[in-house]
């Protein structure tokens, strides 16, 4: 059984909901270092959060299902600057600058070239880092 990191979470009920979305798509996934965390929050950082982790020929899969319930959740969340809901998600891959930046986004991301998500308003441009919390 080979499994592969699909994502890390410092934050344990979103690694539980992530878990329990994918597993109830068949797909075959656990997370790693939890216990550790549950135990000593102030750990997470040291070892790199709760690691996702994923049967390897089901990678893709939880992949497109993570995606797609991410889609589906900002296009409910109103733009904070136009109130329209049309926030879409994007992607760029980032090039790390040195060799530091290299070696840390392995270590947490477990890829080289960590992908920068972001969103952006479709009616009105605005782009955010985070996905704007609804004020109401
Ligand atoms: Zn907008």
């Amino acid at each position: 059984m080979q499994f592969v990191q699909i994502r890390s979470f410092d934050n344990y009920m979103e690694a539980n909901l992530v878990l329990g979305m994918l597993q109830e798509q068949g797909i075959n996934c656990h997370l790693k270092d939890e216990n550790t965390i549950t135990i000593d929050p102030l750990l997470s950082p040291a070892i790199g959060g709760m690691k996702l982790m994923v049967y390897a020929s089901q990678a893709e899969r939880a992949k497109e299902i993570l995606a797609e319930a991410e889609k589906e959740y900002v296009s409910t969340i109103p733009c904070s600057k136009c109130g329209e809901k049309k926030l879409v998600v994007k992607e760029f891959v980032d090039k790390p600058k040195n060799f530091l930046a290299a070696l840390k986004s392995q270590l947490l991301m477990g890829q080289t070239s960590p992908v920068i998500k972001y969103y952006s308003c479709e009616n009105c441009g605005t782009v955010y880092q985070e996905i704007p919390t609804d004020s109401r």
